[in-house]
């Protein structure tokens, strides 16, 4: 059965373009709850970190550079099908690809700078969510 919980993050480009409101605005009007939410701003250790899995990539480098070039907000959210639900709700990687009224859509300014992380898994949503939050059993 898919899981309740996924992970988020809104990133610097969006936090930069004054869109946090806006952002989480959608995600309630989806029907996500927030389960806890931290505004914070990543080194590029820990940006290298978190995309870890990405790091054979050749965007690789420059993404860690974006993601610690400012403050950011990580939350975790709780829904039915919380992972699937919510990639639908940001829209495909690429914001000239994603579907029209989805929050890439709407809000992101390139391929990297596109305003939204979301969780690819359920085993990620556990892994993502702990990275930023501890006793992730309370939630
Ligand atoms: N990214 C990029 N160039 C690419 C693909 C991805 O800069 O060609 C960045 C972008 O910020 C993306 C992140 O790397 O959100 C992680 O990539 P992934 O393929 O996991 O996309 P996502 O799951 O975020 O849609
Ligand atoms: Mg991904």
């Amino acid at each position: 059965m898919a899981g309740k919980v996924t992970f988020t993050m809104i990133k610097p480009d969006a936090v930069e373009s004054n869109n946090i409101g806006a952002i989480l605005q959608k995600i309630n009007e989806a029907g996500f709850r927030i389960l806890a939410m931290k505004y914070t701003k990543l080194n590029s250790e820990s940006a290298g970190q978190f995309y870890a899995v990405h790091k054979e990539r050749p965007f690789y480098g420059d993404l860690v550079k974006y993601m610690s070039s400012g403050p950011i907000v990580a939350a975790i959210l709780e829904k039915d099908n919380a992972v699937a639900d919510f990639r639908d709700l940001i829209g495909a990687t690429d914001p000239a690809k994603a579907a029209p009224g989805t929050i890439r859509a709407l809000f992101a300014k390139s391929i990297e700078a596109n305003a939204v992380h979301g969780s690819d898994s359920d085993e990620n949503a556990l892994i993502e969510g702990s990275f930023f939050f501890s006793q992730l059993e309370r939630f």
